[in-house]
């Protein structure tokens, strides 16, 4: 089969790799549909991470074509979308509801890599839902969204607490910032600020439900949260980027008692302690747990309430997957959708 593997940072080819096969009887093998370049593929890209030969790629969407003999629910023949972690969806952290720290997680990214005509999913009960029936091709962005942006977006939300007559403010607009907007908007909070400098994702945050846009960073940043919401900061907080200034400009925003939820993957962040402490917020983050909400997002998707594949703006076929990586590092695409 073809697929992605980058050589070293900056080197990124299409080639041969072997066709996966079942290995464990809870395995799948499925043929993608569509896959994607994400925020995170950047890291190694940019040399942040180490790359030597990496199979590359963790959302996917696809056909099932192969199940080992003890998967029950899903057969040859179903389109399926799965989670950016494996998960057996059954130990007592996944029936808490946090499959991407399951005690047999394993990131798609590290070792299966769906940039690639086919993927073996492990655990895959666990890990992939099937939608309805065959999408209508239209709709396949929106499911791929779900794999990964969306669902981190999501969780991203929920993490901080955003609902009825909460004040919302997202750190980052890029696809996983845009996604917690949508989300905020869908779990009913009453505004939803955006802090975003660039014309076309401030259009696509007011797309999904930005109420108010905040142009200024870090230290100005706070100051106009605090000013649009009486002094107070909000009661939600996403941070959706990862660096220093957008991690503290997030816990700045959050009001004392506020609830702070971050998912921007935060390498080289140091909260100082007596920050966080003085802060007096709750906070919760890391890997989301895509799978918990797959079956309601496949719903959204499915009733076409909600539309998050908006956020892919460079359709690639697999083979030019490179183009679709200097797109993203160049800043030239939010998110680039791989077709196969
Ligand atoms: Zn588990």
């Amino acid at each position: 089969m073809r697929g992605v593997v980058m050589y070293s940072a900056g080197d990124v080819r299409v080639e041969e790799r072997p066709d996966p096969r079942i290995i464990e009887p809870t395995d799948a093998i499925i043929r993608l549909t569509a896959t994607c370049v994400c925020g995170s593929d950047l890291w190694p890209y940019r040399g942040v991470e180490p790359a030597d030969h990496q199979v590359m790629g963790h959302e996917y969407v696809g056909v099932v074509e192969e199940v080992g003999a003890e998967v029950k629910t899903v057969a040859p023949g179903d389109f399926v979308v799965g989670s950016f972690v494996i998960s057996d969806n059954t130990c007592e952290i996944c029936r808490a509801g946090f499959q991407s720290k399951c005690v047999h997680a394993e990131f798609v990214a590290q070792t299966i890599g769906t940039q690639a005509e086919k993927a073996r999913i492990p655990y895959a009960d666990g890990t992939l839902v099937k939608t309805p029936g065959e999408p209508d091709p239209a709709m396949i962005p929106d499911l791929l969204a779900a794999s990964d942006v969306l669902g981190t977006g999501w969780f991203a939300a929920v993490a901080a607490q955003a609902g009825p007559g909460k004040t919302v403010a997202v750190v980052g607009d890029g696809a996983v910032g845009l996604m917690a907007i949508l989300a905020a908007k869908q779990l009913g909070a009453e505004r939803i600020i955006a802090m975003s400098r660039h014309p076309r994702r401030q259009e696509l945050a007011r797309h999904y439900g930005a109420t108010d846009i905040v142009t200024e960073r870090g230290d100005a940043g706070v100051a106009k949260i605090r000013e649009l919401t009486g002094g107070l900061g909000a009661h939600s907080v996403v941070e959706a980027v990862g660096t220093q200034e957008s991690f503290m400009q997030a816990v700045g925003a959050t009001r004392g008692g506020g609830h702070l939820g971050y998912v921007g993957v935060n390498y080289d962040v140091q909260i100082p302690g007596i920050e966080l402490f003085f802060a007096g917020i709750h906070t919760l983050g890391g890997p989301a747990p895509v799978r918990r909400f797959l079956p309601d997002l496949i719903a959204l998707i499915w009733d076409r309430k909600i539309d998050p594949g908006k956020v892919f703006d460079l359709t690639l076929p697999l083979e030019a997957a490179a183009e679709g990586y200097r797109a993203m590092d160049e800043r030239r695409a939010t998110k680039v959708l791989l077709t196969l």
